[in-house]
């Protein structure tokens, strides 16, 4: 396979699903990892028209899942170039830290920062053999600690996208070694499930800034934090 090869986590739906979009336009083969088959494949089918569009089967809360995606990717392709860590939850949107349980904070680390990391250790050997790597871990502005005081909307989330930044940073300086480029973007408010329909900006927009930093950013770029191509502070 002489082009790129892609995986979006959490891409049947809203800024994943626009991604992979994206991606396939730009001539990747996007692989769509969802943990939806049915949504998944048709997700996958109805992007066929815009490029090499691939399901592939992924709940990034289940160790196993992880394995077959990996050995999946690994027989069929024997490499990675970029690994995008879409998939996200939110689950106490609106509350006060008071309001949001300890299990609601659990829930929310496992999916938005246990996966990330578990996705990054199992994928690593392949993004090893690409020539020019990149993971990148969708963050938001919700989790910068700088503008955070004040502004409390939802805060398992909120705590979850400031510790995928850690995510991020810690990662990048071990693979730096190996070349691979680690960074955290931020959409932007979109109008998705998550956003809801008030967001200001569509899925689509949201999207872009995601597929620069996997396509045209600067390859030496690493452990940084960016939203619509600019770097933004943590
Ligand atoms: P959506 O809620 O529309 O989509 C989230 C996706 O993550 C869904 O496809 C969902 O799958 C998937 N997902 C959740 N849990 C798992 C899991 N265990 N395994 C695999 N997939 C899973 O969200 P958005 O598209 O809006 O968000 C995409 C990213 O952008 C997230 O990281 C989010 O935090 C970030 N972001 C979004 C903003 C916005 O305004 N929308 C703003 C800032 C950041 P399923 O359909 O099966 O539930």
């Amino acid at each position: 396979m002489d082009i790129p090869v892609s995986l979006v986590t959490g891409a049947a739906k809203g800024i994943g699903l626009e991604v992979v979009r994206q991606l396939a336009q730009r001539g990747h083969y996007v692989l769509l990892a969802a943990r939806n088959a049915d949504r998944g494949q048709a997700a996958a089918q109805q992007l066929s028209a815009s490029g090499h569009v691939q399901f592939l089967p992924l709940d990034v809360t289940s160790p196993s899942s992880i394995e077959q995606a990996q050995q999946k990717v690994r027989q069929e392709f024997g490499r990675l170039d970029m690994l995008i860590n879409n998939a996200a939850i939110l689950l106490d949107h609106y509350q006060k830290p008071s309001e949001t349980s300890v299990q609601q904070l659990q829930e929310t680390l496992q999916t938005n920062v246990m996966a990330v990391h578990a996705m990054i250790q199992a994928f690593t050997p392949l993004l090893k053999a690409s020539a020019a790597p990149r993971i990148i871990n969708v963050s938001s502005g919700a989790g910068q600690l700088s503008g955070m005081q004040g502004s409390v909307w939802a805060p398992a989330y909120q705590i979850s996208k400031t510790a995928v930044n850690a995510v991020t940073r810690v990662w990048a300086t071990e693979l730096s070694e190996s070349n691979i480029a680690v960074n955290s973007v931020c959409p932007g408010w979109c109008r998705t499930e998550m956003g809801g329909e008030g967001a200001p900006r569509s899925p689509e927009e949201g999207a872009a800034g995601i597929v620069w930093l996997a396509t045209e950013a600067a390859h030496q770029l690493t452990s940084r934090f960016f939203r619509d191509r600019e770097e933004i502070a943590w």
